[in-house]
């Protein structure tokens, strides 16, 4: 059969709230037209994050009831543990409550200051880890992944020439590892391909420079190298996955991703002397190394879950709503990022809105009108959270304005997305009525999460 269908039906439904668009008016205006500043319950439908949003299975719940709560040593933990020691290879594992605090480890560890960190791109919280403890993160994207319409299909490679040049112009000793983030959630979800794994692995070995994979989204990333690497068709996720961590010599990872749970995360290595030093802040931070942070049950279930993950069935279906979802606004003319990357669909704010400046945020016009017309939660991914600001307060507009619509994993049916599609359409008709936006206060770092906005006067949405 052509027709894709979720694999899986319903057990249990959490309902959601409908709302009128006097109700949304009101909510966006109390909350100062942030989307973040929003109660979720005001929201139809939930696009903000795929991180720690997802639904579990009826087995990963069936094994969370099963969760051994022994302080060391659980029956739980050696579930987590084989299960991701017989995915990654990797001997030493050691469990935290997230991604972020995995990054935390490696980098108060291994990070001196003025070492330098390269990766394709790093993540937010990456960055903040690197940077915290005095190293400088940088990136090293393949040209194509810059463009928002080139179509090559892994667009979340490593440019290894720069990173080459890098390592002869710094020194290897000022790089204590170099990661690479699978796929490149700051660059769109877009994929790395085995081949640009290897390439980034040799030219590190001829330095004696580390490689860490930043995991997030391994699986995902697994079944673009099934479907667009030839050499790659016959061979199972797991088999695909298991060749990315041979290249490596550590991951972080949160499993609030392709962990298919809501929270959780790991760090694991193939160096005993580094698994030692990485334990002795574990035990400070997250916990004894057989719980880091988590209880018993969360074990549980992120076992289950990464081996769900890597179901042939399930990413056929998970890349099949992006697929939907993408296909039906490019044949609107509706302006997407290209191709679509694994979890979640970029609108080109500039193409949508193309009579509102950087200054006017164009990003924030299309998040509150998609909230205001169908309780659409997305986010902005543009000079609100990317500008570069002078010390006399100047912005330096970002060199992107998108607006993400990410995806949580088993949640939304296709009537949702149908739904949504609907409601972009709607915006997309009167996108010459969107207004400007301008910040009314704003606090000094991470202003997109708390700052406040004022549509533009004299422009309203009807
Ligand atoms: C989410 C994410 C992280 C951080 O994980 P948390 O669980 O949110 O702390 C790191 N890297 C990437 C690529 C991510 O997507």
């Amino acid at each position: 059969m052509r027709t894709v269908i979720e694999p899986f039906r319903i057990k249990t439904t959490e309902p959601i709230r409908l709302t009128t668009r006097a109700e949304r008016a009101v909510a966006l205006q109390e909350a100062h037209y942030n989307v973040f500043l929003l109660d979720a319950e005001d929201c139809c439908i939930d696009l903000l994050t795929d991180s720690g949003t997802g639904a579990m299975s009826t087995a990963q719940w069936a094994a969370m009831m099963m969760g051994d709560e022994s302080y060391a040593g659980s029956r739980s933990w050696k579930h987590f543990e084989q299960t991701v020691r017989d995915i990654t290879g990797f001997d030493h594992i050691l469990p935290t409550h997230q991604g972020r605090a995995a990054e935390g480890i490696l980098c108060e560890t291994l990070v001196k200051p003025g070492d330098l960190i390269p990766n394709n791109s790093h993540f937010d919280t990456t960055r903040a880890n690197i940077e915290y403890v005095g190293g400088r993160a940088i990136n090293f994207l393949c040209p194509e992944g810059l463009s928002t319409q080139d179509e090559s299909p892994f667009k979340g490679n490593m440019d290894v020439a720069a990173l080459e040049a890098c390592i002869q112009q710094s020194g290897a000793e000022k790089i204590p590892f170099c990661m690479l983030t699978v796929t490149n959630n700051t660059g769109g979800g877009q994929p790395v391909s085995i081949a640009n794994v290897r390439a980034v692995k040799a030219v590190l070995a001829a330095h004696g420079i580390p490689l860490v994979i930043d995991a997030c989204r391994f699986a995902e990333n697994a079944f673009f190298i099934q479907h667009r690497d030839p050499d790659y068709a016959d061979k199972s996720l797991l088999h695909i996955a298991r060749e990315l961590f041979a290249l490596a010599d550590a991951a972080t990872m949160s499993c609030k991703k392709d962990g298919m749970a809501n929270i959780g995360g790991f760090l694991a290595c193939r160096d005993a002397d580094w698994a030692t030093r990485f334990r002795n802040l574990l035990i400070l931070r997250e916990g004894f190394p057989t719980y880091g942070g988590l209880a018993g049950r969360d074990l549980e279930g992120i076992a289950v879950g990464l081996r769900e993950a890597l179901e042939e069935s399930y990413q056929v279906y998970r890349h099949a709503t992006i697929t939907y979802l993408s296909r039906h606004l490019s044949e609107m003319g509706i302006p997407i990022v290209q191709p679509p990357g694994g979890h979640a669909v970029f609108l080109d704010a500039k193409r949508f809105a193309r009579h509102l400046p950087a200054e006017g945020y164009p990003g924030i016009g299309i998040v509150n009108a998609l909230y205001l017309e169908g309780g659409i939660r997305a986010v902005e991914l543009g000079s609100v959270m990317f500008a570069r600001r002078d010390a006399d307060g100047r912005e330096h507009p970002s060199p992107l304005e998108l607006v993400r619509l990410a995806i949580p994993r088993r949640v939304y049916t296709q009537s949702h997305f149908d739904y949504l599609i609907e409601v972009i359409a709607s915006v997309w008709q009167r996108r010459d009525q969107l207004p400007a936006h301008r910040i009314t206060w704003q606090p000094d770092f991470l202003r997109h999460f708390t700052c406040h906005f004022e549509p533009q006067q004299g422009q309203h949405l009807q």
